[in-house]
C-alpha cells in the first residue's frame, strides 16, 4: 500500500474527505474506480474476446460496452463474425438464466 499512500498524498482535502466517507459508506465508488481501472488496464479492448487476435489501433474492430449501468463490462471484437459469436453466446446465457427463474 506504499504506491496508495504516495498517490493519495497529491490530493486535496477535499478528495481525502471523500474517499474517507466513500469507505464509510462501504466504499462502492472506490470499488468501482478500481474495478473500472483494472477492466482497463486488462487486456480488454487489446485482443479480441473471441478469437484473441491482437487488435490493431487501425483495424476496424468492435467494443461493446453491457451490463447494468453502474457496473459496465467491456469487451472488444476484431470482426463482425466474432462480436455476433459473443452475442449469440450472451443469448443462451440469458435464456439459461430466464429457464432458471
Ligand atoms: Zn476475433
Amino acid at each position: 500500500m506504499r504506491k496508495f499512500k504516495e498517490a493519495i498524498s497529491s490530493w486535496s482535502l477535499e478528495e481525502l474527505r471523500a474517499l474517507e466517507e466513500d469507505i464509510k459508506n462501504g466504499g462502492k465508488e472506490s470499488r468501482k474506480a478500481l474495478w473500472e481501472k483494472i477492466q482497463d488496464s486488462e487486456n480488454n479492448g487489446k485482443f479480441c474476446a473471441i478469437c484473441f487476435k491482437e487488435l490493431e489501433y487501425n483495424d476496424r474492430s468492435f467494443t461493446l460496452f453491457f451490463g447494468p449501468s453502474d457496473f459496465k463490462k467491456k469487451a472488444s471484437f476484431c470482426a463482425i463474425d466474432c462480436l455476433e459469436y459473443f452475442m449469440n453466446h450472451l443469448k443462451e446465457l440469458d435464456n439459461e438464466r430466464k429457464i432458471k427463474n
